[in-house]
């Protein structure tokens, strides 16, 4: 039998309009905790968060759901004990936004390509400055 599905608590999407004239890129880079924006910039830094065997009919599956340390999204993978090939779709769970408070997944924003992964990397940058900066002001 399948893993039950979760129940899932409705919460509010930060949703952006990429068309919309006042869309501007870098105020929404800001508005994302730092975690978030590294992995918009490197990717996930998927860890070890649930091993476990599930039975699929006669089948007893290896699952496992990863977690990225840093903005906390999931990916969960069911997989043929022999073969190692997916019994089902990977499936992404992005943390999502919490009131005001943006989280990894941002509905409208989509994937940062060319110039944008620039603007996102230097917008990185400024922000690790300034947190490296905090640091060694409250060091000194
Ligand atoms: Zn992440």
């Amino acid at each position: 039998m399948p893993p039950r599905k979760r129940a899932r608590v409705p919460v509010e999407v930060k949703t952006v309009d990429r068309e919309a004239p006042d869309f501007d890129l870098l105020s929404v880079i800001g508005e994302m905790p730092v975690g978030d924006a590294a992995c918009r910039e490197d990717r996930h830094g998927w860890e070890p968060f649930v091993a476990d065997r599930v039975q699929f009919g006669a089948v007893v599956v290896r699952h496992r759901i990863r977690r990225c340390p840093r903005c906390k999204s999931t990916i969960e993978t069911w997989v043929h004990p022999v073969s190692g090939e997916y019994m089902r779709t990977p499936k992404y769970d992005y943390r999502v936004a919490k009131g005001s408070t943006p989280g990894y997944l941002i509905k409208g924003l989509g994937a940062f390509h060319g110039a944008e992964r620039g603007a996102l990397r230097l917008a990185n940058m400024d922000r690790e400055e300034a947190v490296l900066a905090a640091k060694s002001n409250r060091r000194g």
